[in-house]
């Protein structure tokens, strides 16, 4: 028994905030505006878990009008995610993460996102995969006004 799930994300870049993707922090001049700390990467992998269970969406567990999330960091929140995962009966097979940004370069930072990922959905680390891309300048990543993010997963019933 197994479940499916695709999550996608975008947030704006703003001066005066910083860039967190996959819980690093990644020096910037711009970073993702947002309730939490708009980390999209993070919000695409969390849709995704949420939607193999047809749990709803991330903005169901955790409305941008709750005080309580204002400025929280969205690893907690994938915290609770893989916690109603578990409640459900499923744990995490893999999950492949897919990051585009046209700045800054990221691949200095993808072993750390994959492993503080894996350390929170419990899996093994080459269980993990974040890929990191541009879109050769075109659309609004490519404008640098923002950065987008796609997940896919799967569920394994315990
Ligand atoms: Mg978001």
């Amino acid at each position: 028994m197994f479940r499916i799930g695709y999550g996608y994300d975008v947030h704006r870049l703003a001066a005066g905030r910083k860039l967190v993707l996959c819980g690093v922090e990644i020096p910037h001049e711009f970073g993702l505006l947002g309730h939490s700390d708009a980390d999209v990467a993070v919000h695409a992998l969390c849709d995704a878990l949420l939607g193999a269970l047809a749990l709803g969406d991330i903005g169901k567990h955790f409305p941008d009008t709750d005080e309580q999330y204002e400025g929280i960091s969205s690893i907690k929140l994938l915290r609770h995610v893989n916690m109603l995962i578990s409640e459900k009966g499923y744990t995490v097979g893999n999950a492949d993460i897919t990051i585009s940004a046209q700045k800054p370069k990221l691949s200095d930072y993808i072993d750390k996102m994959r492993q503080n990922i894996s350390e929170v959905l419990k899996t093994d680390l080459d269980s993990i995969s974040v890929k990191a891309t541009t879109t050769e300048k075109l659309g609004f990543e490519g404008r640098c006004e923002g950065i987008s993010a796609s997940a896919v997963c799967i569920l394994h019933k315990r």
